[in-house]
Parts: structure tokens; sequence; C-alpha cells
């Protein structure tokens, strides 16, 4: 039988939309993958009467419960101390635990706080869950069928946390004992969410281990799952799964993991020796700054240019003032003749280009908002495309910046 899990965000930044609740949206994802179904999710503020309300109610619900935020130091971090009271448990000291924290401030050169002593006590008979990023372990509890887990809320201090040990205890407890877990993510682009999961719903529905499920996200990403008795097998599995998707979305995969647009784009222009100039009207730089925010580019990125006036793009750009003046600034020609003229005036070997309407004023019955032109100068060829995106201002632009690396992608795949 499943486990029925729950998941419990503490933290009054959650009430007040201050954060949002992107801990359990990761956690679940993460248990689904396991075959544990998570049937609620709660948020609580910092206040122990409600904190006790909610988890009394989980105890009485689920078997599984895990909570993320209020481990820290300060006097309104009481997750530890309401679920110890809770379970009747006491606080203790764990001597090996204090050593660790205060060995972490030595190094930072820092003397520890006395407030940072809690974050050093555990409930009676529970387990610590190591956290190499930050200061507060996490905690098993276990009762009888039920567990609790207790995480800090720092989504980068939780991810490995989940990784390295409470993943591992779940798979155990939902009753297969594999000794690992390990995923992958395969990251898309140039495919939408619901034509990438119609090409491969045989396998999304024939899956059991490994799992492959879609993420969510502003890019279309699948994770791979498996548990197996040692890494070296788990990879294989992933590898034999990966194969399978990419036999048939092999196209549209451009990296995995912690790969970025931005860097395998990189990484493929110096590979083959090219250099990149960027004219950019309706992005107004966010291509350019996708791009520069990888190190070494100044390999391969030469120039950018913000030409958004028309002057600027024929004085910058050297567009013909006829082209722009004949099919507005707006259209496949003139994003052609800016491609072809940041290439000439940077000297690059490729030159790409956007000009679109990213609203909300600007629409004509023609040229409805969203439509953002393309183009593309390369040695071999200048074309242009359009693309019509949805959306307000800004995700127009920032999907247009996004559309516009993977053309590039498209480009240097060849
Ligand atoms: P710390 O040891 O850093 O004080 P903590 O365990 O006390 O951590 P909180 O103080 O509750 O955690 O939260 C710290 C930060 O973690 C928040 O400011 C927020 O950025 C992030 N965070 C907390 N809860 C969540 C959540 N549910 N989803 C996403 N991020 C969260």
């Amino acid at each position: 039988m499943s486990l029925k899990a729950e998941i419990i965000g503490i933290g009054t930044e959650l009430l007040l939309g201050q954060i949002v609740n992107t801990n359990a949206r990761d956690i679940s994802e993460r248990l689904s993958s396991l075959g544990i179904d998570v049937l609620y999710h709660t948020a609580v503020g910092d206040n122990p009467g409600r904190i006790d309300a909610v988890f009394r109610t989980a105890l009485q619900r689920s078997d599984l419960i895990i909570t993320t935020g209020g481990l820290g130091p300060t006097l309104d971090d009481l997750t530890k101390e309401r679920v110890a009271e809770v379970l009747g448990l006491p606080l203790e000291l764990r001597a090996a635990e204090l050593e660790t924290l205060q060995s972490r401030f030595t190094r930072r050169g820092i003397e520890m706080p006395p407030n940072n002593i809690k974050q050093a006590m555990f409930p009676s008979g529970s387990l610590v869950i190591p956290n190499h990023n930050g200061t507060a372990p996490g905690v098993i509890v276990e009762l009888g069928r039920q567990s609790i887990v207790i995480l800090p809320g720092p989504p980068r201090e939780i991810r490995p946390m989940l990784e390295e040990t409470v993943l591992p205890y779940l798979a155990r407890k939902a009753g297969d004992s594999p000794a690992v877990i390990k995923s992958r993510v395969l990251k898309l682009c140039g495919i939408g969410e619901s034509a990438a999961e119609e090409v491969i719903r045989d396998i999304l529905l024939a899956q059991s281990n490994p799992t492959i499920a879609p993420l969510a996200g502003s890019e279309m990403t699948f994770r791979i799952t498996a548990k197996a008795g040692n890494a070296a097998a788990a990879r294989e599995m992933i590898d034999a799964m990966e194969a399978k998707v990419r036999a048939r979305l092999g196209k549209y995969i451009y990296g995995t993991d912690s790969d970025t647009l931005e860097e395998v784009v990189g990484r493929l222009l110096r590979e083959k020796n090219l250099t990149l100039g960027l004219a950019e009207s309706c992005t107004g730089g966010l291509i350019a700054s996708r791009i520069t925010a990888i190190a070494g580019c100044s390999d391969y990125f030469l120039s950018g240019v913000v030409s958004y006036s028309n002057t600027a793009k024929v004085e910058v750009l050297r567009v013909p003032a006829t082209i722009i003046a004949d099919y507005g600034a707006v259209s496949s020609e003139t994003a052609k003749a800016m491609a072809h003229g940041i290439r000439q005036v940077s000297g690059a070997a490729i030159g790409l280009s956007v000009t679109g309407i990213a609203g909300p004023g600007g629409a004509t019955p023609t040229k409805p908002l969203g439509l953002v032109y393309f183009g593309l100068a390369t040695p071999e060829n200048l074309q242009a495309e359009a693309h019509q995106f949805s959306g307000d201002r800004t995700t127009v632009r920032t999907r247009a910046a996004h559309q516009a690396l993977v053309l590039l992608w498209n480009y240097l795949q060849k």
C-alpha cells in the first residue's frame, strides 16, 4: 500500500505572499517519482498554537509528514520545538551535532552565537539529516508506521538533503530497499509540454522503474528517476530510458540536469569556432544578458546592440531606411537587415536579431501583440522567422529571448 504524505510549509512569509511555496512543489514532485501519494499541502505561520493544530491534524491523516522551514536559530523558528511538544518527546542536545555546528562557524572565523545551540537540539530518539549547505540539520522522527521529516526552509539546502538522505530513507520505507535513487532531468526546447507528452505518451503510461515525469517550470523538462542496488545500475537504467526518449524527442533535447540553453549554445559556438553578434529591439538586451551570464563567453560573444529606435537601426546597424519605411520595424525584412547589420558591424560569424511587439501598445490589425521576428545571418545564409507569443510584456520579452536562443541552438546543431 502506498504511503499517504502531507507537506507542511511553516513560515509567516508564505502566508503574507512574500514567498511561493516552491518547497511543496519540489518535494511533491520527488515523492511522486517514488510512488508516494501526496494528499495534502498545508501552510502555516510562525505561531505555536496554529503549528500544533496543523501538525495534530496531519498526524491523524498522514503516514508521512514533511515540514519545511522554521529551523533557524531565532525565537520565531519553532518547528522542532512544536513537533517535540506535540509528540511528547524531550529535546536533547547532541554533542556531535554541536561540534559540527561550531566548526562551521570556526571555519568562517566567527564565534557561534548562543542562539544557534538550539540547532543542535533534537527530539529524543530522532535521526539527524545532515545539511552541508546551512546551519540547520533536518530531523526524522519515527512513530510506529508514521514518519515525520523536518527540513529547513531554503530550497538550496533542502534539495541535497532530499537526494542524499530523505529519498533513500523513504524508498526503504515505501517497501523496496534500493541502495540508491538517481535521477536525471532532460531539458527540451522548441516543443510545447503537451506536444512532447503526446510523443512519449506510451512511455509515460508504461513507466514504473525508472519513472519519468514532466516537471513544472518555465521550460519543458522530463525527470527520469531510477531505484537500484548501486549507482552504476541506476545510471544504466536511466541511460536506457533516456535513449528511448531521445529516439523520439532527440531533436528537441538540448541538455540535461543543470545545463542551460545559453551554456549549451556557448559550448557549441566555442567548439565550432564561431562568434556571435546580437541586435535586439523588443528584448532590450535580455539575450545578451543570458549569453554573458556564462563565464568565458568572451571567447565567442563579440557585441550586442539594443537598437530600439528606427534611427538606431539605421545608424548603428545600417538597416536601409527604405526597408523600415516599406515593411515596418517589425517585419521579417527588418529582422534580416538587423541580423545582417550586426554581423557586419561586429565582425561576428553569426548575427542574430529580434524585433517585435511586446505590448501592451503598438499592435496593428496585421501586426498583433506578441508578434516577434527573428533574423539569423550566418556565413551561409540570411533568414528570418516569425513567432507569435502570448502573455504580458514581460512574458513576451522573456519568451522571445528564449526563442532566439532556440533558433541559434537549432542552427548550431546542424
Ligand atoms: P534558516 O536556517 O536559513 O533560518 P529556516 O529553516 O528557519 O532556515 P525559514 O527561516 O523558515 O527557514 O526560511 C528561510 C528561507 O527559506 C525563506 O526566507 C525562504 O527564502 C525559503 N523558504 C522557506 N520556506 C519555503 C518554502 N516553503 N518554499 C520555498 N522557499 C522557502
